[in-house]
């Protein structure tokens, strides 16, 4: 029994030091760029090991209806994959924030909005921009810093067949399909967000959720900014979407339009990966993207 008893006791052990060490584990990304000065160069790709308490993944826009009617269908259909990708980001340490931008006073008692409330100031590096643009500050397309957008998406980039939706504030909140719980964080502003990730020594800050052309790198917690506050940034290429109608130049799909600005990105900006790095899952698709070889 003695025996039996010491064996079931070092199994627990070793079981409690697995878990104990996969917590710890740091996320490999494989992190695809490209030449700014050589768009047509095949893209390179490089694994990273970043500790995950050391990393923010932010959640852009996810709201709970859009404007655009394919736009809103879409979300709905990455919303469960991305909730649970985060899940498995935030199971392995991720820090999480939630960034329903223009929305967040809907979850104003929520612990994720009091959390960010909180948040000691920190004095970011470089002022933060002032520009404003749909009620939060806003970093524009920088000549200095990027071409121009691969996509022509001046007329907000409505992709329906026939009837173009009209434009209007659709959403109220951020979508229920994306989780929150105790120890993330939800917040709309870059001062939060700095203060957030300041709070907790963290440099690597991975971006997902929606539109690429337009919020993922415009808003105040998006790649724009963050880049210029010389954080880590990473695009996780599978969990995002862009406002581009394939009416507009250059006159391809929506999906290839996607795949556009995530190349624009990977010049100017930061890195990409997919949630296969985090999940161990095929990266995702959207049903409506029929081509064979993206
Ligand atoms: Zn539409």
């Amino acid at each position: 029994m003695k025996i039996l008893h010491k064996l079931i006791c070092a199994s627990a052990l070793i079981n409690m030091m697995m878990s104990m060490s996969a917590l710890a584990e740091d996320l490999e990304l494989n992190l695809r760029s490209r030449s700014k000065e050589d768009a047509s160069a095949d893209p390179t790709t490089k694994q990273v090991n970043w500790k995950p308490e050391k990393t923010a993944l932010i959640i852009c826009d996810m709201w709970d209806d859009h404007w655009c009617k394919s736009a809103s269908r879409r979300v709905a259909e990455m919303a469960p994959v991305l909730n649970e990708t985060v899940k498995a980001a935030r199971a392995r340490g991720v820090f999480i924030i939630h960034a329903p931008s223009s929305v967040v006073d809907f979850h104003k008692t929520t612990p994720q909005r009091k959390l960010a409330q909180a948040a000691k100031f920190a004095k970011a590096p470089i002022e933060l921009s002032t520009a404003l643009r749909w009620g939060t500050t806003w970093c524009w397309t920088d000549p200095k810093h990027e071409g121009v957008l691969p996509i022509d998406d001046s007329d907000m980039g409505c992709s329906c067949k026939g009837e173009k939706c009209e434009i209007r504030e659709a959403w109220s909140r951020q979508i229920k399909l994306i989780e929150m719980v105790e120890g993330d964080a939800l917040t709309d502003s870059g001062q939060e967000t700095y203060n957030l990730l300041a709070e907790r020594g963290i440099d690597n800050v991975i971006l997902c959720g929606v539109h690429l052309n337009m919020c993922v790198l415009g808003r105040p917690f998006g790649i724009r900014q963050m880049t210029k506050l010389g954080k880590n940034v990473t695009l996780m290429r599978d969990m995002t979407d862009t406002m581009y109608n394939p009416e507009r130049p250059p006159g391809v799909d929506h999906f290839t339009g996607t795949d556009l600005v995530i190349g624009h990105v990977e010049s100017y900006w930061c890195p990409s990966f997919t949630s296969a790095d985090i999940t161990g899952k095929k990266a995702f698709k959207f049903k409506g993207d029929l081509r064979k070889n993206p």
